[in-house]
């Protein structure tokens, strides 16, 4: 039997399965192809809404969809990867951190393990902060919140995912201070200087403190600490700061400076193994510069992979990925964002909305795509300062696959 193996259940893999699916299901369903889900988190996580979660206005059941009802042909392994051995076609995994190394082959392997804070860099961050990558970490977030109604907190990392969560938190009652490095926030969008501005307005509004040209280097229970020397009183530190591509070892020859899975044309990195999304560097096919590592270029080079390793097993040559944008979008509280749509800029409620079929169109469970819509027409009814202080009770747990 022939066997595709599949690292991670993020967007890469989840859209690789779907289009190799459509093409190979048949061969599937006959026994003869067999494709296998190694992910250290049992479900897909959708981070798009994760300002709406944090906010209280999105449930979040509705951003966790289980990988055997994402991927219900697959075989899923809850297990993390801990090498790649190219030469004999192996991978090799644990389903926990004490467990057996198990070792699984593969014809072809798709790599989508994406990216984690770095939170090495900081001392106390993984002990005494939150980050949002790990399985509900963002819930946990959204937990500890509701445990410290008012509190301060502080966002580390001034990118767009960062501004996003401020203004989020920001939105259910919190004085935050969000500490960038930078000498200004949202530099991934700098080619649209417009939108960044409205970005920082919509915090200014919002009174979120911005602390630019200064990091955060260490985390205590009731602070927080900056490079300049400055303490801040907080026992919220929450990291946005970037990302590092989470390392299989085996592949490490293939890496780039930054620790990304250097990619040809066709997103293979070497014979049998494909990679993309957040752990991979995918040259753009027009300008062969580096694609943003978002989730539209995750679910595109996912989609590519899926129908370059149908043809790998056809016999047939992979064809050049060839995706060239669509655009981005950010939201600043309900009903209002910024977005750009093939370099045109948008902002307020058409960014908003924009956004919103955008995200709701990628979302990998219909149903709960349509949750979303109808959390968002709840709020809608609500004005702002009745949704904060209802926040806590809307983003308290449910259970996950409601
Ligand atoms: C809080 C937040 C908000 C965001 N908001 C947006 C947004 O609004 N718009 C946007 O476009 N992008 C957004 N992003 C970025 C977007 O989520 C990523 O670019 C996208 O998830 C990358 O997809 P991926 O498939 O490469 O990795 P991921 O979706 O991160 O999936 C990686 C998978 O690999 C698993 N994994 C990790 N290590 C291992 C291992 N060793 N073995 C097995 N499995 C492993 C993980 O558990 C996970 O299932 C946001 C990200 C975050 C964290």
């Amino acid at each position: 039997m022939t066997r595709v193996v599949l690292l991670g259940g993020g967007y890469v893999t989840l859209h690789a399965y779907a289009t190799l699916v459509r093409r190979l299901g048949g061969a599937v369903r006959r026994g003869e192809l067999e494709i296998v889900v190694v992910s250290a988190d049992h479900a897909h996580r959708f981070h798009g809404f994760t300002g709406e979660l944090i906010a209280g206005v999105v449930r979040r059941d509705r951003l966790a969809t289980p990988l055997a009802e994402a991927m219900p042909l697959a075989r899923i392994i809850l297990g993390r990867a801990t090498g790649v051995d190219t030469d004999r076609r192996t991978v090799s995994f644990r389903r926990g951190d004490d467990a057996p190394i198990e070792h699984l082959s593969y014809d072809e392997l798709v790599v989508g393990t994406g990216a984690k804070e770095p939170t090495a860099e900081v001392a106390g961050l993984r002990r005494y902060g939150h980050t949002l990558r790990g399985p509900d970490e963002i819930s946990a977030l959204a937990d500890h919140l509701t445990t410290v109604p008012g509190g301060p907190v502080v966002v580390a990392g001034g990118g767009v995912a960062g501004a996003e969560l401020a203004a989020a938190v920001a939105d259910r009652g919190h004085g935050v201070t969000l500490v960038h490095s930078g000498d200004h926030i949202m530099g991934e969008w700098d080619d649209q200087p417009r939108l960044v501005a409205r970005g920082a307005a919509e915090l200014a509004e919002r009174g979120v403190t911005v602390r630019t040209g200064v990091r955060l280097v260490e985390v205590t229970p009731t602070t927080a600490h900056l490079s300049d020397g400055s303490v801040l009183a907080t026992g919220t530190v929450v990291a946005a700061t970037g990302q590092r591509p989470v390392r299989i070892p085996g592949l490490d020859r293939w890496r780039d400076e930054h620790g990304r899975l250097r990619t040809h044309r066709t997103l293979a990195v070497t014979p049998g193994v494909w990679a993309a999304g957040d752990a991979a560097r995918v040259a753009h096919p027009v300008t062969r510069r580096p694609v943003p590592a978002n989730a539209l270029w995750a679910i595109k080079g996912g989609d590519h992979i899926g129908r370059s390793v149908a043809r790998a097993l056809r016999g047939r040559r992979a064809t050049h990925f060839g995706y060239r944008g669509l655009g981005r979008a950010a939201s600043f509280g309900f009903g209002d964002g910024i977005s750009e749509l093939y370099g045109i800029p948008f902002t307020g409620a058409v960014a908003w909305l924009l956004r919103l079929v955008f995200f709701l169109r990628f979302m990998p469970s219909r149903a709960r795509a349509a949750g979303v819509v109808a959390d968002l027409a709840r709020s809608a009814s609500v004005p702002r300062t009745a949704r904060r202080a209802t926040a806590a009770r809307v983003g308290a747990p449910a259970p996950e696959g409601a």
